[in-house]
This record gives C-alpha cells, structure tokens and sequence, in this order.
C-alpha cells in the first residue's frame, strides 16, 4: 500500500482492525473521512474517545453504561423483581425494541464454552447470584440458543434452583446459533411469552 502517503495507509490500517471491516471497506471509509469537513470528523473522532472514556458497566445489571446505573436500572417503573439474563449489551438491546419487557436485565458478557476455556468465572455470573440476594420473582434465561447459550442455560438453572426462585427459559423458536440481535422483534416477543419454567 505505499502508492498511499503514510498518514493515509495508517487510517486504512487502523480502520480495517475493526470488525466486519476488509481492506476494500477500509479503504472505501478511510477516503470517506477525509474528504468530510474537518468540523464533523472532530465531532466522530470525539464521540469515539469520549465514549471510550466514559462507558462502564452498570454497578447492577453490567450492562454498559455512562452513569452508575443504566437508564433501566434506574426506572422506577420497571419490574426490578423480573431479572432477564442475556449474554451481552446487543442482546439486551435487541429485547428493548420489541417494548414489550417491563423487567430489567443482567448481561453476563459472554457464555460458558469449554472448548473456548471460557467458564462460569469469566462471565458475570457471581454478580448474578450477588443479585438474588434481594427480592426476585423470576429470573429469565434469554442466552443464545447455541451449545454455549444453552450449556451457561442450564448451569444457571442449576444454580438458582435450590434459592426457591422461579428460573425460566425463553422459548426455541430463536433460531439455534442465532445472534439475538439479527432477531426481529415479534419472535423476540414470542420467545419471551411462551418461556418454560425450568
Ligand atoms: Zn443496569
């Protein structure tokens, strides 16, 4: 790439790090930015860092956040007794379009996978048990339906069995394997409400 001047094949090799992003992309993005106003890359470039610098996790829930506690977390008119558990941020996310979730969530950013070594010590998982120290009705299990999804499922369930809380798991019909977030929002809702109590 040294038809390119240094400052412009460092942007490309910067942006093609990203996710989902090939060389073409990159490239195609890289021109793209410069040839923006100054004013407005200063405005992306500054929403990267300070989002970078400001986003943590929700001192309850671990979803992230720039606040001690998440906007859900907070609202007191959200059924803080109902705990859905889902794997990461997108995922919680993807249950907030279908607006039809009253409780709140725990994110344990990542699933058990022994063939990864990613164990129950890697995801948030004693924060979850730290949390049913309170009053919870319901925890529902909203992992992915892949072996990982299911495997972290079923470890949970055992966990919280023997507490007296009632554990479900939202219904298949959630594609095996499939993001949460590719999942549109009546399946979503369906999963939801045909849940089975484990
Ligand atoms: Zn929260």
């Amino acid at each position: 790439m040294d038809y390119y001047s240094s400052q412009i094949s460092k942007l490309i090799e910067e942006l093609s790090s990203l996710p989902g992003i090939g060389s073409k992309s990159a490239q195609r993005l890289a021109f793209h930015i410069l040839n923006m106003p100054l004013e407005h890359v200063e405005k992306l470039s500054s929403a990267i860092i300070e989002a970078r610098k400001n986003v943590k996790y929700c001192k309850k829930c671990y979803t992230l956040t720039d606040d001690d506690l998440c906007p859900i977390c907070k609202n007191v008119n959200r059924d803080q007794k109902t705990i859905m558990v889902v794997e990461d941020t997108r995922d919680l996310a993807a249950y907030e379009k279908t607006n039809k979730y009253e409780g709140v969530y725990h994110v344990l950013h990542g699933a058990i996978s022994p063939m990864l070594g990613i164990g129950p010590k890697d995801i948030k998982l004693k924060e979850l048990m730290q949390r049913l120290q309170e009053e919870v009705e319901e925890v529902i299990i909203a992992t992915n339906s892949s072996l990982e999804g299911e495997t972290t499922a079923m470890y949970i369930s055992k966990l919280i069995k023997p507490t007296g809380i009632k554990v479900s798991r939202i219904a298949s019909g959630v594609p095996v394997g499939g993001d949460l977030e590719y999942i549109d929002e009546m399946t979503l809702f369906r999963a939801l409400e045909g849940r089975i109590e484990l």
